[in-house]
């Protein structure tokens, strides 16, 4: 797998346009994409490829530009970026034959998350009495009167395993298939940028005044959004560790005090996950759509009601964990849990890997070619 490839029109397509870009140069101070395509003076496909994941999709350069559509020249960067963005999702899937899973991803991830609640259901019922999930209880493993403790761990160990390793493998075809040296992935130096740039969000305040999203005025709404988001999850992420540390390691099984570390950053996670989400859904029903690419639009939902649901089932069951609610909420969050982290590597999360793995890219970039990107 290499940029010699068969070029697909797609490709033709976002060459076309950095070759005009590259001509123009207006928008270097936007993003990320601008300065890097100013680094070369052709577009092989892996070049392309990486670019655009560099894009975040904020459609300033569309605004901005006097070549877009209607002109002549029809330069829509942030729809080609885009779609070809989604063609590398697929392209770089691991195991290959999965990457099918991103053809109507909305419909396909909707149906296996519903295929996963029901699966808990009908394991619990084939593990337990049925009566247990309509009972209240109360106190130390009380969820694992409904969900027996070596199934509550056990599964969502083997679908995390998947779920990374396909990432893990995933981002390693993504290198290889755009040129990346794999000594420049693994740089300490340029992770650490890379990372830093991930933590303010910083290409996503474009040229200092936000993004334009809904018109030519500029906002730094989906900034924020997607900032409580991102902080959101890596909360609810830190309440799992921190309980699974609690229970295997100092033996003090769930369910955790109101004031316990798991269940104050689970609750902040699950609020910025709802806000965040919430957020995130009301800019880009609100947007443009002229610089969107509406066939993307099913991903982007899907993932988006996917995290919401999980949230909010988890909040639910934090304040309804003794009474006769408990087994039907815990059902539904295991079930959603399972099917977000079964869909991640061919959902709309893969963005999240792909594009900080081009950010590492482009700190090495920048390095070599130390003239600042002009971005605040
Ligand atoms: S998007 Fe338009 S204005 Fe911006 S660099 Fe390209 S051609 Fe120039
Ligand atoms: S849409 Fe935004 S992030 Fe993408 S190329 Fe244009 S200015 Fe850069």
């Amino acid at each position: 797998m290499n940029s010699e490839e068969a070029e697909t029109p797609l490709v033709k397509e976002a060459r076309r346009i950095m070759e005009v870009c590259n001509s123009c140069r207006y928008c270097g101070g936007f993003c990320a994409v601008f300065p890097a395509m100013e680094l070369r003076r052709s577009f092989s496909r892996g070049d392309l490829e990486y670019l655009s994941n560099l894009c975040h999709n904020c459609t300033s350069c569309f605004h901005a530009c006097q070549y877009a559509p209607p002109q002549e020249f029809d330069i829509n960067n942030p729809k080609i970026m885009a779609e070809l963005r989604a063609e590398t999702y697929e392209k770089y899937a691991w195991p290959a034959p999965l990457a099918k899973l991103f053809h109507r991803n909305g419909t396909v991830m909707s149906l296996i998350v519903a295929f996963s609640v029901m699966a808990v259901l009908i394991l619990t019922f084939m593990l337990q009495n049925k009566n247990v999930i309509f009972s209240a209880y109360q106190g130390a493993n009380s969820f694992y009167q409904i969900i027996p403790y070596n199934v509550m761990i056990g599964v969502p160990i083997v679908i995390m395993a998947f779920s990374v390793f396909a990432l893990f493998m995933g981002v390693i075809r993504f290198a290889r298939g755009t040129d990346w040296k794999m000594s420049e992935m693994m740089n300490p130096a340029l992770v650490t940028r890379a990372i830093i740039d991930v933590l303010l969000l910083r290409y996503l305040g474009g040229a200092g005044d936000g993004c334009n999203y809904e018109d030519d005025t500029f906002s730094h709404k989906r900034r924020y959004f997607h900032q409580t988001l991102f902080f959101g999850f890596m909360l609810c992420v830190a309440s799992t560790t921190a309980a699974a540390i609690y229970d295997h390691i100092f033996h003090w099984p769930a369910p955790y005090p109101l004031t316990s570390f798991p269940v104050v950053s689970g609750t902040l996670g699950g609020v910025g996950l709802l806000i965040g989400t919430s957020g995130l859904f009301w800019t880009k029903m609100k947007r443009d759509k002229r610089p969107l690419s509406e066939s993307l639009l099913g991903m982007d939902i899907s993932f988006m009601l996917v995290l919401f649901l999980t949230s909010l089932s988890g909040l639910l069951l934090l304040f309804m964990r003794e009474n006769t609610m408990m087994g039907s909420l815990l059902i539904l969050h295991l079930g959603l849990v399972a099917g977000l982290f079964i869909t991640l590597p061919y959902s709309k999360f893969v963005h999240a890997i792909y594009r900080f793995a081009a950010l590492v890219r482009y700190a090495g970039e920048k390095r070599s070619n130390p003239r600042g990107d002009g971005i605040v």
